[in-house]
């Protein structure tokens, strides 16, 4: 086994795989018309390219593997990725990111099949106002779904929630409430600016600061914080099983702590987020004859990770949407 470190010594054992970027909902900030197919676009990985892909991940020293999307649930074969990622030797960890429009039936099956961690995107408990932001009447379906993962025993359910100014930035005390009796982690994630958004995102973006200061008024106390932990930062209180958590991806030094990489859902590697380009690995996913030289190829590629991503000078890359990538 070996490590995938780059120049600035950060090391890598996590990666955020897109198995589709096609969605059903109509997220305002992500596919506020709908999911359309880009031009031209490559099929999605197969279950071989995704299996030899992770494979040479985690000979790489990557033990955590994220499945996500678009909305990964659309794929009918999503039990049996799971089923095949968590069995890779050196996988320790394999987590879904969801809509959730579909976990009520799915939690036990995927976890069942080794699935350890679900992350679902809950942003208004507001029917209305869900419907609103999603552009699907769908939030009794999640909220079902995220009760059926709750009791199919993940280590960890966590809940996701864009923080949306003069649209959910008053919901804290409900989520808060939400949480007093489920071992829930809410995170309150800054919206980001991507390439398809317009102005919506000068309207709408709000900085986490005034959560902060909410949380802190009601009695929440910050959990010291390790450079292991990932982005958010997260608060726990006496009185709730559940935490809330802020993620804050234009504060300082958010990337100091990255141990992330991207793979897109037709193979390209992206270094950053809010990288210019994807480096394509598909060429190395047709034979596991190729393991070896797909191995070099992420070890060259990983040295040439940016330090940082640009977004406080506004420069968000080619980033046209997060479901092309997966956030
Ligand atoms: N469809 C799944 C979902 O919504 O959870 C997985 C893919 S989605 C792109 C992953 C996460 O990115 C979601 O929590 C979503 O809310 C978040 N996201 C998408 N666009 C974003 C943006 N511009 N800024 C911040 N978060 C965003
Ligand atoms: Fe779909 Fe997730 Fe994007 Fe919403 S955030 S449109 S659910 S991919």
């Amino acid at each position: 086994m070996f490590d995938l470190v780059d120049q600035y010594q950060r090391k890598f054992s996590y990666l955020r795989l897109s198995v589709t970027d096609r969605c059903g909902f109509k997220c305002v900030y992500c596919l506020p018309n709908g999911y359309v197919a880009p031009p031209g676009k490559e099929p999605d990985l197969s279950s071989d390219e995704i299996r030899r892909l992770v494979t040479a991940f985690a000979t790489l020293g990557v033990s955590k593997v994220r499945l996500t999307g678009g909305e990964p649930t659309i794929r009918r074969d999503i039990v049996e990725l799971v089923h095949l990622i968590s069995r890779i030797p050196g996988i320790k960890k394999t987590a879904l990111t969801t809509n959730g429009s579909r976990l009520k039936e799915l939690a036990r099956p995927l976890h069942q099949a080794g699935l350890t961690a679900v992350n679902v995107s809950i942003d208004s408990l507001d029917r209305k106002r869900f419907s609103e932001i999603t552009g699907t009447d769908r939030l009794e379906a999640v909220l079902a779904g995220v009760e059926s993962a709750l009791s199919a025993g993940f280590e960890t359910v966590k809940v996701n929630a864009v923080l949306l100014r003069d649209w959910n930035d008053h919901e804290v005390a409900h989520f808060i409430e939400w949480v007093r009796d489920r071992p829930i982690s809410v995170r309150f994630i800054e919206l980001m600016r991507t390439g398809n958004q317009g102005d919506f995102f000068n309207y709408r973006h709000l900085t986490a600061g005034k959560i902060q200061l909410e949380l802190l008024k009601s009695g929440w106390i910050q959990n010291v914080k390790h450079t292991t932990d990932g982005p958010a930062v997260v608060y726990r209180h006496p009185q709730y099983q559940g935490t809330m958590g802020l993620i804050a991806p234009y504060s300082r030094d958010f990337c100091k702590g990255c141990n992330r990489l991207r793979v897109s859902s037709t193979g390209g590697l992206r270094l950053c987020l809010f990288g210019e380009k994807d480096e394509s690995l598909r060429p190395y996913l047709t034979d596991d004859s190729q393991h070896d030289e797909l191995v070099a190829r992420i070890q060259t590629l990983v040295m040439a990770k940016p330090i940082s991503h640009h977004l406080h000078e506004g420069n968000y890359g080619n980033t046209w949407n997060l479901a092309g990538i997966g956030g």
